[in-house]
Order: structure tokens, then sequence, then C-alpha cells
């Protein structure tokens, strides 16, 4: 039988009303879930996730050694506490995640195997109709709701994104994408080709290293990392002191922010500088005989892709070990053994991973319709990187690349309940952005300035995403230090908002 014929239709009779429906519960969701409880207590909602846990990114990738590349100060909420070494561990952001939601009651809230499949805004009854189907029972459940909260995250979580190289097919082993990590994959005393050089592959083949054979990071380019001890000297030192772990999480999420704040600005000011400091800390890893020009120097500024941490230096120790090594080199066609590079040189493999990024989902591949018209995100413009011009009572939580995603999980959550307190305090039951008088002439431009930021799943997918402006209202800027002051005063009365 198939999915489809599996799927029964919904009973209008059992339709539940919420004031607000969330979807996903990864760190989004249940950071929306919290400040829903403390922010606006007296409304009701649900959280609908298509898994059978809560977690997202950190329940669904469950390759070796999966671990944060962004401290968990950060992308810890501001209001639990993060008690261990900043890079955390899936299992540890997990086990956190699980803290928050018992210790604030949460679970009642959530419901898992729900897979929200449309979303139908009604103008006449100023409600969303969301339907998700149940993985379990096959059964489409139908929910309403005033206000709807997009915590789906940017990417799609069935399957990675992985390019079509020629002749595939003749490789005689696994070829495996880390999004789809089968359990029992026997690696001991292996040859593995990874293929990329992100944040995945730097995780991975530390990790694989110590069992396999070898592991060789294959790129077509470098890519910048940064390095240093998995601590933080503030937060040890006030540990020592016994300070209350609130207050350290505080303070060290400040200290974070301000050096963070510091080295992005040199980024776009010195970036040359900025460009010696990354890679002095690759040398002195890997010394002054190791060829960083070919294998770690990037030829484009730093920042304009996500620069992954690396505690510990684990992923140079492999290579200076002799243990991993890098080849950056193209890939002209896979053969039985392993894969043929443009050099002419083969690379024999037994397993080869393709760390090759994901299919960017913009709308948690939802069908959308508002008011009977089927919703293309691409025809709106984004309002601050959360809200779209035309779409009433619907926010998206997308986080930052340069700085922890969960800071602007807060500061969205922040301004949601805010929006919501104003409109049950006020009267309207919609609010729709809009441009205004002013914004008519405005540039219509991508989501993102690929000279600003440009990873490969953007780039392949910015066509499916909101369009932006040119002024701070209408697009997603990236800045954290912008916004943790612009959010808050954000004039709910602003023509950008009608009201009905
Ligand atoms: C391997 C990896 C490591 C990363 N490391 C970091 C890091 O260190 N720091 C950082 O800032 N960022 C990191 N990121 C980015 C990361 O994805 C985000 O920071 C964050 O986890 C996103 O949380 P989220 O809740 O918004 O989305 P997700 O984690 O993607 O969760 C979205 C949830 O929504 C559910 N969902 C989606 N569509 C539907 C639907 N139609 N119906 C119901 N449920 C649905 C999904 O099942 C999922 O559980 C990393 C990403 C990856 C892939």
């Amino acid at each position: 039988m198939n999915v489809q014929s599996q799927i029964r239709a919904a009973d209008p009779a059992a339709t539940e009303h919420f004031d607000v429906v969330i979807a996903g519960a990864g760190i989004s969701g249940v950071g929306a879930a919290y400040h829903l409880t403390r922010q606006c207590p007296d409304m009701s909602f649900v959280a609908l996730e298509a898994q059978k846990t809560f977690g997202g990114t950190w329940s669904t990738h469950r390759y070796p050694g999966i671990r944060s590349d962004s401290d968990l100060h950060t992308f810890g909420y501001r209001f639990k506490p993060w008690t261990s070494a900043p890079i955390a561990t899936a299992a540890e952001i997990l086990k956190y995640m699980g803290e928050v939601i018992e210790e604030n009651d949460l679970a009642r809230h959530i419901r898992y195997q729900h897979t929200i499949s449309s979303a139908k805004w009604s103008s006449q009854d100023n409600l969303w109709t969301i339907e998700a189907v149940r993985a379990d029972t096959g059964e489409t459940r139908r929910f309403t709701a005033n206000f709807f909260w997009m915590c789906q995250g940017y990417y799609r979580h069935t399957e990675g994104y992985t390019p079509e190289w020629k002749d595939m097919a003749l490789f005689k082993g696994p070829i495996i994408h880390p999004q789809k990590w089968p359990d029992d994959l026997n690696y001991k005393n292996k040859r593995v080709v990874v293929i990329g050089s992100g944040a995945t592959a730097a995780t991975l083949i530390p990790a694989m290293a110590k069992d396999a054979a070898h592991v060789t990071m294959l790129q077509r380019s470098p890519t910048y990392f940064r390095t240093g001890r998995n601590a933080i000297e503030i937060a040890e030192t006030l540990r020592q002191l016994n300070v209350d772990e609130t207050w350290i999480h505080e303070i060290t999420r400040r200290k974070i922010l301000f050096d963070q704040d510091a080295f992005t600005r040199k980024t776009f000011e010195e970036p040359e500088a900025a460009k010696k400091d990354l890679l002095s800390a690759v040398e002195a890893y890997l010394g002054p005989d190791y060829d960083i020009a070919t294998h770690f120097t990037p030829k484009y500024r730093p920042w304009r892709q996500r620069i992954a941490f690396i505690p510990d230096g684990d992923l140079f120790q492999g290579i200076k070990s002799g243990k991993a090594s890098v080849v950056t080199d193209e890939i002209e066609r896979f053969t039985a053994k392993g894969i043929l590079l443009k050099s002419g040189k083969e690379l024999e493999a037994d397993i080869i991973i393709t760390a090759t990024g994901f299919y960017l989902s913009a709308n948690g591949d939802i069908a959308f319709e508002v008011d009977g018209k089927p919703l293309d995100f691409a025809d709106t413009v984004t309002y601050r990187g959360m809200m779209f011009t035309g779409v009433p009572n619907l926010v998206w939580v997308f986080g930052y690349f340069r700085a922890s995603w969960t800071l602007r999980v807060d500061l969205v959550a922040d301004f949601v309940c805010r929006l919501l307190t104003h409109m049950k305090e006020t009267g309207p039951r919609k609010v729709t952005p809009a441009l205004r008088a002013e914004d008519h002439n405005m540039p219509l431009l991508p989501w993102i300035d690929p000279e600003n930021f440009n990873p490969g799943y953007m780039m392949r997918g910015m066509h499916l995403l909101p369009k932006r402006g040119d002024k701070p209202e209408w697009q997603h800027n990236q800045d954290y230090w912008a916004e943790k002051d612009e959010f808050p005063a954000i004039d709910l009365r602003d023509s950008a908002f009608v009201y009905e």
C-alpha cells in the first residue's frame, strides 16, 4: 500500500482550535513554546512535529561525532544556563532540550509524528486551517489557528543533497549522505573518502579517523575553520569562584558575543588580517611544511560561508597523525574502486560519504494557500526575515549564520508575543505585512546578497525564497548585534503592519 492510499481524510468534526500552531519541535519550536507559556500564558497552542521526538537537526543527524559548531552558551536559550563545555554533542543538546521541555511542562503541547501537509488562510474566518498527517496511523488531523508560527527550519529533513557524478553506480561500496546514516555501518579499518569540507565533514573526519584505516577529505575548494580549546576561559574562572550558573551563562554569552562581533567586523573591515589570524591557527597545528595555501586557504573573504569551529583542533590533529588527509581536486567520475579525479589520480575507497549539503526548504514542504490562492513565498517580500507581504498572521524563524541560530529564536519570540498581546489588547484579528507608500519604488532583491553570504544550498535554492528590499525593515540582515536593539523597538503601529 502506498503512502497516498494510507492517508485518511480529516474528519471536519474533529477539528481542534488553538490560538497558535507551531510547526516543528526543533530548537526553534521548543523555544517558541517556552516563550508562549511565559509571555502569553492565556493563549492555547500546539506544536506539530513530523518526527517521533523533539530536537530537529539534533535528532535527525546521527553520523559519528555529530556536534554543534557554535558554542552552547549562545546556541542554548538565553533563559536556561549551559553548564558544560561550549561545543556540545547532539546527545548533550537533546538532553538540554529535554530538560527545557520537562522543566516547563511543554510535552503536553507537542504532538509528534504529525507532518503538516497544508496550511490555508481564510480572511473570512481570520483563521489558518492546518492539516497534518499522522505517521503512525495515516490519519489526517485538522487544526485551526489564529496564528501560524513556522519553526520548521530551512532544509528538508527527509533527504540530503548529493550532486550527480558520472558513473556513481559503478562504485562497489556504499555511498552515504550524512543525513541518512545507517545504524549498522561498519567502517573499522576501511578506507573512507568524505566529499566536502563544511562543518559536517570537519566533524565526521576526526570521529571516523579513530577507527577507519584512513579518511580522506576530498574538497573542490577549501573552507575556513576556527580552532581553539573547547572551553571558555571566563566561564571556567567564574565557576572556580562559585558564581551562580545563571550569572555565568549571561556573562559568558556577553563575552562570546562581544568577541564574535569584533571578529565579524574584522572580516569586513580588515579581511586580509582576519584571514591571516584564521590561517595562522591552522598552521600552528599542521606545521610550516604543510601545504596550507592549497588545502586551507579559500578564495573568498572570511564569513561569506559559515566558519566551523574545530574544538581542540581535532581535524588538524587527525591530519597531522596521518590517519586523515586532504585532497583538493575535482571529481572526473566514479570508478568501481573509488573516485577518479580531474588531475588523473584515483582515490581508492571502501566507503564514500557525500557531505555535500542540504535541500533548502523554505516552507517545510507545506502547501500554502491564502484565500483560495496557492502561495509561493518567492512572490512575497520579507519583513525582517520573519513575516511576508500578503501573508497574514504568520512568522517564520530563520536564525543567523554568523551567530548562533537560537539568538534569533529568542528575539523573534519576544516580537511574536508582543504582537499577539498587542492584537489581543487592541482588537484586530488579522495582521498582514505590506509595503508602505515610501517602499513602492524599493528595489526587490534576492533573499540574501551573495556578496555577503553564499553557501551552496542557498545559491541552489535562492529562487524559492522570499525577496528582500534595501531597507532594514525588508530584509534579514544577519546582524544579531543590530537586531538585538532593533527588534524590541519595532513599532507595532508602523504602516508596514496592516491590521483588520
Ligand atoms: C549538522 C548540523 C549542525 C549545525 N550546527 C549548528 C550550530 O552549531 N550552530 C548553529 O547556530 N546552527 C547550526 N546548524 C543550523 C541548525 O539547523 C540550526 O541552528 C537549528 O538547529 C535549526 O533549528 P530549527 O528548530 O529552526 O530547525 P530544525 O532543527 O530543522 O527543526 C525543524 C523541525 O521541524 C520539523 N518539520 C519540518 N517540516 C515540518 C512539517 N511540514 N510538519 C511538521 N514538522 C515539520 C522537522 O521534523 C524538525 O524536527 C546546524 C545544522 C546542521 C544540519
